[in-house]
């Protein structure tokens, strides 16, 4: 996580009884992939609810990504939604914020295609460009293995 990064807050202390919807956008998925570049913030609507000491938030988030065509090579640009994103933390009486920003990030993460296609339809280029050994996706898998 970067330095001064954004984060994404759930503001505990005045939060409406009833549940409170909101949305924004929030720069919180610091990837340096060579083949995996977000773009933007993560786009997010979420509806936060208080049940005694437990905060359930749950709702959409989404992120552009620049990826890299598994099949021809080429770069793309996709967005990766997430529309189940369900949270739950222990929140104490004295405590102000919530902080979604490692949950909204790790969602984001292993929404990620594994082999991602520009389209479908895509049939690569020819066999000699795209080697079967080729590995440079375990870098990803690296990346989904680290999740706590
Ligand atoms: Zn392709």
């Amino acid at each position: 996580m970067k330095e001064n990064g954004e984060r994404l807050l759930v503001d505990v202390s005045r939060l409406d009884p009833e549940g409170e919807d909101f949305e924004g956008e929030v720069d919180i998925v610091d990837l340096d992939e060579e083949f995996v570049k977000p773009f933007g913030g993560v786009r997010y609507r979420l509806n936060a609810k208080l049940f005694g000491t437990e905060l359930l938030v749950k709702g959409h988030l989404e992120q552009d990504f620049d990826l890299v065509c598994s099949r021809c090579g080429r770069d793309f640009d996709t967005t990766v939604k997430v529309d189940d994103f369900l949270v739950s933390v222990e929140v104490s009486e004295k405590q102000e914020y919530a902080d979604l920003t490692a949950d909204a990030r790790e969602c984001i993460i292993l929404a990620l295609p594994t082999y991602p296609v520009c389209d479908e339809s895509c049939k690569g280029l020819e066999q000699k460009t795209v080697a079967p050994s080729d590995n440079r996706w375990d870098a990803l898998d690296g990346l989904k293995v680290e999740k706590a």
